[in-house]
Parts: C-alpha cells; sequence; structure tokens
C-alpha cells in the first residue's frame, strides 16, 4: 500500500527515537541518564486525580460537546483574563486533546494551500511538520545565541513576502528557553499587524519562568492583536498532566467556530473526565505550580552554572521552560553524531539539535533530579575532554 504524500512529506519526531534507543540500553541493564525528556518528571497533583476519578465515580463517562464542556470553557477564559489580561467569551475558546493538537487544528482552520509561516528556528519541533500537514509551507528563520535566541523585528520585516500569512511564536521557548520581554513582543506584534500576517502564540510554558523574567502574552497589547492572534495553552507542562491529553486554544469567533467544526469531524471532544480534572487544575490551589517551578529553578541554576564553565561549549542561560541548548559546534561533529556518540559511550540522552533546525546545538532537559543533572554533566564533560 502506498501512504499518501501529506504522509511522506513528514519525518518521525526524532526526540522519540533517542528516546527509545536511551530505553533500550536501559532494558539491557546500562546505566542510562535521560536528559532527552519534554515532560515535567513530577506526577500530577493529588486534587487534580480525585476530581477526574470522582468525575469517573459518578459516571461522567460520556460524550460531551466536542469543544469541550462549558465549565472549563468558563474558567479557561477566567484565566486568560486573571493571568494574562486577554478578554475573551467562553465560546472563542476550544478545548483540544493536548496543545499539540491545539496547535495542529488552529493551522488547519487557518492555512490555504501553499501559504507560508514563519517559524524561527530552533523551534520545537512538531511546527513545521504540522504546518506541512495542513497545507503550508514552513519558512524557516535562523536565531542566534547572540540575540539570545530570539527572533528580531528586522528579521521579522525581512522574512515576510506576499505569500506569508502566519508566524509561530513560542515563548517561553522550547528548545531554547528564551522569553521574550513585553517590549520584543510589542514590537513583533506591531509589525504582524501592519503586514496583516496572523500570529500563533504557544504559550505552553507560561509558569516556568525563572529569574527576572516575565510571561507576556502576545495578544495582550491591543484588541487588533487579540483580533489577529490564537493563543494555545494547556495543562501537561504547568500542572504535570503530558498524558492527559489536554491543551486549549483562543481565537477570535470565526476561527473558534472553525476549530469546533473541524474537531467535531475528528476527535469530538476531550476526554471527558479528564476535562473535570483540568478545571480542578484551574480552580483548586496553585501552590503546587510554584513548588514545581521552585524545583525546576534550582535544577536550571545548577545545570547552568555546570554547562558555562566548560571549556569549548557555548550556553545562553534559559529563562523559561525546563531546557538548555549547548553550542558543541567547537568539537567538529555534527549535532546527531554528538548525541549518538555521547550515548554510546556515556549513557547520556540528549536531543540533537538538528531535530530543532539547529545542527550547532545539544538539547538537555532538566525535568529530572539534581543528582542525575551532576552526574549527566560529569559524563558530557568528560566526553567533552575526549574530543578535543
Ligand atoms: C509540550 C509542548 C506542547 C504540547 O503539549 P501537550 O502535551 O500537547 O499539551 C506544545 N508546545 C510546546 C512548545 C511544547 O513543548
Amino acid at each position: 500500500m502506498q501512504p499518501a504524500n501529506r504522509a511522506t512529506v513528514i519525518t518521525p519526531s526524532q526526540t522519540l527515537a533517542i528516546d527509545a534507543k536511551a530505553k533500550q540500553l536501559k532494558a539491557a541493564g546500562e546505566d542510562v541518564i535521560g536528559l532527552a525528556a519534554g515532560e515535567p518528571d513530577f506526577d500530577t497533583p493529588e486534587h487534580i486525580k480525585a476530581a477526574a476519578m470522582g468525575a469517573l465515580e459518578a459516571g461522567f463517562t460520556k460524550y460531551t460537546p466536542s469543544s469541550g464542556i462549558p465549565e472549563l470553557r468558563q474558567a479557561i477564559a477566567e484565566k486568560l483574563k486573571a493571568d494574562n489580561d486577554l478578554d475573551y467569551e467562553p465560546s472563542q475558546i476550544i478545548v483540544n486533546c493536548g496543545a499539540k493538537h491545539s496547535c495542529f487544528n488552529a493551522m488547519l482552520a487557518v492555512l490555504n494551500e501553499g501559504d507560508e509561516v514563519i517559524i524561527p528556528a530552533p523551534y520545537w519541533l512538531s511546527y513545521p511538520e504540522m504546518v506541512r500537514m495542513a497545507g503550508g509551507e514552513p519558512y524557516i528563520v535562523e536565531t542566534t545565541p547572540e540575540t539570545g535566541y530570539k527572533l528580531t523585528p528586522e528579521q521579522l520585516r525581512e522574512n515576510i513576502s506576499p505569500g506569508t500569512k502566519m508566524l509561530i511564536l513560542n515563548s517561553p521557548s522550547n528548545p531554547t528557553g528564551s522569553v521574550y520581554t513585553e517590549t520584543e513582543l510589542v514590537e513583533l506584534a506591531e509589525i504582524a499587524l501592519e503586514e496583516q500576517i496572523y500570529i500563533l502564540s504557544d504559550e505552553i510554558y507560561e509558569k516556568l519562568v525563572y529569574g527576572d523574567a516575565e510571561h507576556t502574552s502576545i495578544a495582550a497589547f491591543t484588541d487588533t492583536t487579540l483580533a489577529n492572534t490564537i493563543v494555545v495553552n494547556g495543562f501537561s507542562k504547568s500542572y504535570a498532566m503530558t498524558g492527559w491529553r489536554l491543551g486549549y486554544l483562543a481565537a477570535p469567533k470565526e476561527i473558534a467556530k472553525a476549530v469546533d467544526s473541524i474537531q467535531s469531524h475528528s476527535t469530538s471532544n476531550p476526554t471527558s473526565f479528564a476535562q473535570k480534572g483540568a478545571l480542578a487544575a484551574l480552580k483548586g490551589p496553585q501552590e503546587c505550580v510554584e513548588e514545581m517551578r521552585q524545583k525546576f529553578d534550582e535544577r536550571r541554576r545548577r545545570m547552568f552554572e555546570l554547562l558555562k564553565n566548560m571549556p569549548s561549549v557555548g550556553v545562553v542561560e534559559p529563562l523559561g521552560a525546563f531546557y538548555m541548548l549547548a553550542d558543541i559546534s567547537a568539537f567538529g561533529l555534527d549535532s546527531s553524531t554528538f548525541c549518538s556518540q555521547l550515548l554510546e559511550k556515556e549513557k547520556v540522552a540528549l536531543v540533537p539539535g538538528v531535530a530543532f533546525g539547529n545542527d550547532r546545538t545539544v538539547r538537555m532537559s532538566f525535568a529530572t533530579d539534581l543528582e542525575n543533572i551532576e552526574k549527566a554533566l560529569g559524563r558530557f564533560a568528560r566526553f567533552c575532554q575526549s574530543l578535543r
């Protein structure tokens, strides 16, 4: 049987491939340390689990409206107002099966065949593939460590063409950990408005910011920005709920309606009882979020301290999410070779930057405990030493 063209233009996720190799070595009894994970290592807070279990016990096991239960959409609208100063009606919010699904549905709803989508690199590896699946053309713009891996207004302006439909912005960013400041966002938003391009703002890591960094939503500046932007967020990273598969988007009315239609004919509603868990996440105590953030921050500072003192390794301090990008280009190996040799020789699993559109770097996650971080970085240093 022949797969369709749309299936052959996409490549399988390379983060999952490395992860599989590391698991295989582990199963064979090797002492592998994985810093490749893309999810919190914490368990979902108890009160959230209890709400979902309660819903199951109460028989909340049927289809819900495809766009999500009304009380959850209401709670999300309230959250977006309180945390992000965004004015949405519940009807503009669609709950999806994870923020990944939200991004994909958003693209299906706005992209026409051949529409260009500007994606700053290093990028979250699913964006270009989703754009292609939705019929669009990814247009990659490379950022550099000098700007903290952030897209500059000049870069945005230079790369907009008549075919440009959308800009994808991910702040805080996976994989770079960079967080755009309000001033930077205002400048980008102004250009997007002027040039009439849409913004897809993936804010999944909003709660994980460190030091002086603050998260601002690019949709928050004016009514026009709000009308030009689709905001994506979810529960996976803030509440350690990756396996629950719940995310959401907030969009102008006509786009929300289109996403609802797409969803109603594809996945239908996100899991009924999981939605009750998400409701508890938003309505319940928020201390759990701050506790996890502080743990991440402690690990971040330790990892950065160890990395920044390593000769020939370049690193920009991440101010958000739970990843660090290390520039290993001085060793003369491409990122995949570097990662597979590191895994083989020192049993440390990282993700090659080529997966994120940057072959000079490797991504290490600090969603693991301090002991693992110290051990892994010790091995990483020894490996780098052996290359010099
Ligand atoms: C993890 C992640 C998501 C998706 O999370 P879901 O589990 O699908 O809610 C979206 N964007 C980025 C940048 C991520 O790292």
